[in-house]
């Protein structure tokens, strides 16, 4: 089998159980997996250089919507909240089809893989014009990246009292028989799995009760998980007060939405008992720092919720309110987030890279990948620390985010280079972003 052998890195961090850094190390990959991590290794097979640089495990996306690209920094939306700019926009997403679902997805994961992510969820939640989970699907494939597309939906429009246009909701038999369907075809269980399927109707406020719980139950005989967005900001506690006449926390656990193998984007408001109860239940979150502050939904409560045993993922969110999608950016501006709201040693550079890498990897449900041990798949991100931004640094490995956020040189997957010399090596960069700006301008009308 091929192996790659990543020589001398300045660190590598390995997040393994006593978060071993190893300085002066290497990192032997053998076909898919990571081989050996240590000093002096050796190989017959290619070497690649780590010199002066910090290797770290890929990091985990949670929660994206890759369509987004396409409406970056639309005016309208530019200084709305939640509800207001979901209204600007579903005109507008209503327009796409299967090649913009295709392309958006392309340019929001490759812009993921340049910010060291090597696992992406996706929320792909309106299906306009024959658009469908698997463009998405392929535009991974074709990329290299590890993907855990869901497939979303919406159900209730404006005539029924929702949120989104009639025009872009579907009938709820169709989207359960959507969801099996891309299950049945896409989803791999198996360890090393490139591509895992998940179940998620978009929001409370955009699907009825009885799609929740018949989503859940699928989700559980299929054997896949379930993702939603939950507890974003006090409009959306507001709906589910007035609507179901109780919290998020509560409406989730009602309807089958807490467990291990459920993970809620945002939960900027959740409360100390909705806290409490995804702690015990073991259910996942995406925090997604850069959204809430953008569409100023607020702090969530991560440290609150990391000392109380929640497990916490980051997510970069849709591309229309961040408007970026840098993950190591992410992982910054959790660090900072939690600071503003708690003080100066709420948060460590630290905790923000573990909670960007291996609390990734076990909210959904991947433990063969997260951290750089004998044995884990071969995801891993190798950090540049020799240049501008990060000289003078004491510390590389905090340097990451405290003086970030870099590129990465070099980003593997699977044991297959994606990024190299901090170019994407399997796309053609300049044709891809030509295709989206026209493909973005058509959406302008
Ligand atoms: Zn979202």
């Amino acid at each position: 089998m091929h192996e790659i052998l990543i020589r001398g890195a300045e660190v590598v961090v390995t997040m393994d159980a006593t978060r071993r850094e190893l300085a002066g190390a290497d990192v032997l990959i053998r076909g898919g997996q990571i081989a050996a991590v240590g000093a002096g290794l050796a190989t017959d097979g290619t070497v690649i250089s780590a010199h002066g640089c910090v290797v770290t495990p890929g990091l985990v996306n949670t929660h994206h919507h890759l369509y987004q690209t396409l409406t970056r920094a639309v005016p309208g939306g530019q200084d709305a909240l939640l509800f207001g700019w979901l209204k600007t926009l579903y005109p507008i997403w209503a327009r796409m089809g299967p090649e913009e679902m295709r392309v958006s997805a392309q340019v929001g994961l490759a812009e993921l893989a340049l910010s060291g992510c090597t696992l992406s969820s996706d929320h792909l939640y309106l299906y306009p014009n024959g658009a469908r989970l698997e463009d998405t699907i392929h535009a991974a494939a074709e990329l290299g990246l590890r993907f855990h597309p869901t497939r979303g939906a919406m159900s209730i429009g404006e005539s029924a009292g929702g949120l989104p246009p009639d025009s872009l909701v579907e009938r709820e038999a169709d989207i359960l028989n959507d969801c099996i369907r891309v299950i049945d075809a896409f989803h791999d269980p198996r360890e090393g799995s490139m591509c895992r399927v998940g179940v998620a109707p978009c929001s409370p406020f955009s699907v009825s009760r009885g799609l929740m719980k018949d989503a859940a139950d699928l989700a559980r005989d299929k054997g896949v998980m379930l993702h939603t967005h939950l507890a974003e900001n006090d409009e959306d506690i507001a709906y589910s007060l007035a609507q179901f006449g109780c919290r998020p926390g509560q409406y989730a656990e009602d309807l089958g939405w807490t467990g291990a193998d459920v993970w809620h984007a945002h939960c900027v408001r959740l409360d100390a008992a909705e806290i409490d109860l995804f702690a015990r239940t073991k259910t996942g979150v995406a925090h997604c720092p850069c959204s809430n502050c953008r569409l100023g939904s607020g702090i969530a409560p991560v440290r609150a919720m990391r000392d109380a045993g929640v497990r916490v993922a980051l997510g970069v969110d849709g591309s229309a309110s961040n408007d970026a999608g840098s993950l190591i950016a992410e992982a910054r501006m959790a660090m900072l987030l939690q600071r503003v709201q708690n003080g100066a040693d709420a948060m460590s550079a630290r905790e923000a890279l573990e909670i960007a890498t291996l609390g990734g990897a076990q909210v959904l449900g991947r433990p063969d990948c997260g951290s750089l041990e004998p044995g884990k798949r071969a995801d891993l991100a190798i950090w540049d620390v020799s240049g501008l931004e990060a000289a003078g640094a004491w510390d590389p490995v905090a340097a990451l985010l405290l003086a970030g956020p870099p590129r990465v040189k070099h980003l593997f997957v699977e044991g297959r280079q994606i990024v190299a010399d901090g170019q994407i090596a399997t796309l053609d960069m300049p044709r891809l972003i030509a295709t989206q700006n026209r493909l973005a301008r058509a959406l302008m009308g």
